[in-house]
């Protein structure tokens, strides 16, 4: 599984440092600007107050300018050639000399005007034509001044506008003593009051035309452009910025004198970018200190992030490595904050997935009880072992009456029985190169890898052998039987699977015969090409008569006296002699072809007691029934109908079912044998012991027999569990009404042992083995019963009470 994009730590790292870098921008821009505008802020401020004092000390200087030159003006007025020039007043004046002296006086002051008025105030001499608009300035200015009592101070700076043009202008009476006229000099606004400004406030100033002509009249800025400069002006002391070729300013608009439409003004002006360049200069070296203080930032919190990063990678690391299914290397926490707990937290996820790992892996591939491996790891190892195309031999095993061992003596009992078994098998096979496996209840299989037929049967035999010795357990001595079924790779199949139906069906087939041990065989499988041949034979030989019907007498273990006789078939092959019937009533069982089969031998069985009606024998016969019979529903019928053709009574036919045929489908079962009661036939449970039922389910069955089977039986002289399971057995089976039936009696100790048990019938080669119908006709009358008075049981009965 890839992890995902999440913990792709590069860019976590990067991000880390982005983050905090981003933070560290955002403020250092915020502040940044905050410092841009209040630099901005202050510096308006202080230009306006620059301006406003710019404003103030341009009039100081023009009133100081106006002193100056009133001083000079007064120096005219008392001069002695001058006033020698005007006489007294009386008669005619020189006017060309006192022009000169106007001149003269009025050049070393840069005065462009110099004007003298008699007593009356009327124009006598000027330095220049037409100034008859300096001369009605003289009164006012001169209205209250006196030649005695000294001079007047100067009120202002005393601009006029004269023809449109400004002029500053001072007036002075001329005595002679007395009062004589008067002195006016008029001077025009230049560029020298504006120069003494800048040098005193480095304000740059112009005198403008502020009327309908607008223009600059004089400026002590170079290159000042009306038509930049008009629009940009504002009201009249206001702050106002502007810009001009390319520059910041701020300006102030001062008007100086207004009259008849026209105005003349100044306008101060500061450049704004020249007052916060000092401060500009601060702000760059503020950003040059930011640019190394982020550069430090990212190399410093660079490792830092790689110290939040470098555990979480391990971290991540390791989860990988879990992610895989490697659950051994431990995490170890690398530090004691939240990443160590985490990196602890993560440790205790490993070893409690690794704790249930180990306990997942021994449930899905060990039995819990044995400890042997299950039908899961065996199948895995198979698979390995076919895919590695090797030869190998499946054993399946399959203990005898373990059910009944279970349901007598206890399921721990039973489990111990199995943990013995398991104990055995595993001796046997350690040497061999073979794997030991539990598939579930008393189920075993073996698989021996590499081994041919051979050695699949020789290892069976080993085991067999085995088992011939009894397993002690809690005092108690246990006979156990198995039966063992072989299959073997690649002959029987190179597929798990089938090797292991094939190894199953093998070892049933052992299990009826009771041969121990059998290699499966084509004949076994029902739907394998040589069972076809087969099923075409059988049907063949009940058409060619080869079918024989044996029987076996089943005797009163009381009187001895032969009360009935068991119908077995036999197949009298033409080429295989007598084939036992173990070996194709299986296979006639699974093909259907039972049916056919078992009408044969009701039908004979028939025969058998209509000829022994004829003979005056009072004879029962039992007959066996199959799984696919009971099935059938019109059973019932047939029976009938053959009977009735021979003319025999129901009650003296006997129909055995094994429990295991009851047990396929109950339902339909318990039908067919409720109608077979009613109709009067007998019933019997065969092979009581083998199969899964309980007595507690065959109280519910309509049946009047119980058979138990041989294999306690023929055990039961050696075994005293064998025994006591015949005994409490024949003790239910008394509880519940029915008549006991003991087959495979092979001794006479066995007839009196099971007599004095209270056993009914018994059924065995110690009586006589089944034989043909006339020879069974024949050895009748000559049976008689043996004296068993010899046959001591004393030991065997002290054991069992
Ligand atoms: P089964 O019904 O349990 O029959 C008893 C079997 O035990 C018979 O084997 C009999 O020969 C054998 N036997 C009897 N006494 C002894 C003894 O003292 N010691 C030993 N070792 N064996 C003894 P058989 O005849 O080979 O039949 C085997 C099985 O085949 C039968 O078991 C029965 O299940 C089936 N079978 C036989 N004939 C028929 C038939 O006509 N129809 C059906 N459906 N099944 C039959
Ligand atoms: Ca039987
Ligand atoms: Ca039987």
């Amino acid at each position: 599984m890839r992890l995902p994009r999440l913990l792709d730590l590069r860019r976590l790292e990067a991000r880390i440092v982005a983050m905090f870098l981003g933070l560290l921008l955002v403020v250092q821009l915020i502040s940044f600007g905050l410092i841009g505008s209040s630099i901005e802020r202050n510096a308006e401020a202080s230009i306006s107050a620059e301006l406003e004092t710019g404003e103030r000390v341009y009039r100081r200087l023009l009133v100081q300018e106006a002193e100056k030159r009133n001083d000079a003006a007064r120096v005219l007025a008392a001069d002695y050639g001058f006033i020698e020039t005007i006489g007294n007043g009386e008669g005619q004046q020189d006017v060309p000399t006192l022009t000169d002296a106007l001149k003269n006086h009025g050049d070393r002051i840069g005065a462009t005007v110099v004007v003298y008025a008699d007593r009356e105030q009327r124009l006598v001499a000027a330095t220049r034509p037409q100034v008859e608009g300096f001369a009605k300035l003289i009164a006012p200015l001169t209205r209250k001044m006196r030649c005695r009592g000294g001079s007047e101070a100067i009120q202002g700076p005393n601009i006029v506008l004269v023809g449109g043009q400004p002029y500053q202008v001072v007036a002075v009476p001329v005595c002679t003593p007395a009062p004589n006229g008067s002195v006016l000099m008029a001077f025009e606004l230049d560029s020298a009051t504006l120069k003494d400004l800048k040098q005193l406030s480095r304000l740059d100033a112009a005198v403008v035309n502020n009327g309908p002509d607008w223009h600059v009249l004089v400026s002590s800025r170079p290159q000042l452009i009306d038509n930049e400069l008009a629009p940009q002006l504002r009201a009249d002391g206001t702050l106002f910025a502007l810009k001009l070729g390319g520059e910041q300013l701020r300006g102030r608009y001062v008007s100086l004198v207004r009259a008849s439409g026209d105005e003349v003004g100044v306008l101060l002006l500061r450049s704004f970018d020249e007052a916060i360049a000092p401060y500009r200069q601060l702000q760059w070296k503020l950003l040059g200190l930011t640019g190394v203080g982020v550069a430090l930032f990212v190399l410093l919190s660079l490792p830092f992030a790689r110290r939040i990063t470098e555990p979480l990678k391990l971290l991540a690391e390791s989860a990988k490595r879990l992610g895989r299914g490697d659950y051994d290397t431990p995490i170890e926490p690398k530090s004691t904050d939240e990443v160590g707990a985490l990196a602890t937290a993560f440790e205790a996820m490993r070893t409690d997935i690794r704790a249930r790992e180990e306990q997942v892996r021994r449930l899905a591939f060990w039995d819990p009880l044995t400890g042997l491996p299950n039908r899961e790891q065996f199948s895995q190892r198979l698979s390995q072992q076919l895919n590695a195309s090797g030869r190998c031999a499946v054993l399946m095993l399959d203990l005898d009456r373990f059910k009944h061992v279970n349901d007598v003596l206890g399921h721990a009992f039973g489990d111990q029985l199995l943990c013995s078994v398991s104990e055995r098998l595993s001796r046997l096979s350690a040497a061999s190169s073979s794997l030991l496996a539990r598939l579930g209840g008393d189920e075993f299989v073996l698989l021996l890898e590499g081994a041919d037929e051979m050695a699949a049967i020789q290892a069976a035999r080993r085991i067999l052998k085995d088992f011939e010795q009894p397993l002690h357990i809690e005092d108690q001595t246990v006979d156990i039987g198995a039966g063992i079924g072989i299959a073997l790779s690649p002959e029987h199949g190179i597929e798990v699977s089938t090797l292991l139906s094939r190894a199953e069906l093998a070892m049933y087939s052992a299990k009826r015969r009771q041969c121990g041990s059998m290699v499966y065989e084509a004949a076994l499988d029902a739907g394998s090409q040589e069972s076809l041949s087969l099923l075409g034979e059988l049907r063949h030989a009940v058409e060619a008569n080869e079918l024989r019907l044996y029987l076996q007498p089943k005797i009163d273990l009381n009187s001895g006296a032969v009360v009935s006789a068991e119908a077995l078939v036999r197949w009298d092959h033409p080429q295989r002699g007598l084939v036992p019937p173990m070996a194709f009533i299986p296979f006639a069982e699974q093909t259907g072809f039972i049916r056919q089969l078992t009408a044969w031998v009701l039908a004979e069985s028939a025969k058998v007691l209509q000829s022994a009606r004829l003979r005056g024998l009072d004879l029962r016969i039992s007959a066996n029934l199959s799984t696919r019979d009971l099935l059938d529903q019109d059973l019932p019928v047939k029976v009938e109908q053959l009977l009735s053709r021979y003319s025999v009574a129901p009650e003296f036919l006997c129909l055995e079912i094994t429990e295991s045929a009851i047990m396929d489908d109950p339902q339909r079962a318990l039908q067919t044998l409720e109608r077979l009661h009613e109709m009067g036939f007998r019933l019997s449970i065969d092979d009581f012991g083998t199969g899964y039922s309980s007595l507690a389910y065959l109280k519910r069955l309509p049946v009047d027999e119980l058979k138990i089977d041989k294999s306690f039986v023929m055990a039961m002289e050696r075994e005293i569990d064998d025994a006591k399971i015949v005994r409490s057995t024949i003790e239910l089976a008394h509880n519940l009404g029915l008549s006991v039936v003991a087959e495979g009696v092979e001794t006479g100790k066995a007839w009196k042992l099971l007599a004095g048990l209270g056993c009914d019938e018994g059924q065995g080669y110690f009586i006589s083995r089944p034989m043909p119908v006339e020879q069974f006709f024949e050895w009748l009358p000559r049976w008689q019963a043996p004296d068993l008075s010899g046959e001591r049981l004393d030991t065997m009965f002290s054991e069992l009470n």
